[in-house]
């Protein structure tokens, strides 16, 4: 396989990956099959990059989604930022470095501030700010 069709097939993968997050559906592999393909979540709780099984329920084909783990560079304070500030306008922020969607989850707070943990589940880059974000506070 040479260098494009390896590129090619990595965004034809995280494009699923991307449904697969999302809760959308994904087509068949196998050539004319309609599906449906269920899609499960195979990740632990803990791990930082996500993996999806699929199997579709007309043919029987499987299939697993993985995201590609790339910690560094981290996402910056600017970043951090723009993507606190699309959540607050109800806008899908999505990770700087691969386009995924990120994921804001509500951590238990022990000083009774509100504070979030973004995840990108594709290259398992994580952060946690407080909320609302500094800036938003004025
Ligand atoms: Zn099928
Ligand atoms: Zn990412």
């Amino acid at each position: 396989m040479n260098a494009e069709e390896d590129q090619a097939q990595q965004q034809v993968a995280h494009r699923e990956f991307v449904h697969a997050l999302q809760h959308e559906p994904i087509a068949c592999h196998a050539v004319g099959c309609p599906g449906p393909v269920e899609t499960s979540d195979l990740s632990q709780v803990r791990d930082r990059v996500k993996t999806f099984g699929l199997r579709c329920q007309r043919c029987g084909w499987e299939g697993r989604l993985t995201g590609r783990e790339q910690l560094s560079p981290p996402w910056g304070e600017a970043a951090l930022l723009s993507m606190a500030h699309e959540h607050l306008m109800h806008q899908q922020p999505s990770c700087p470095y691969d386009g995924t969607p990120v994921v804001f989850t509500s951590l238990p707070n022990p000083r009774r501030r509100a504070r979030y943990r973004l995840s990108c589940f594709y290259c398992g880059r994580r952060a946690e700010m407080d909320w609302p974000p500094p800036e938003a506070r004025q």
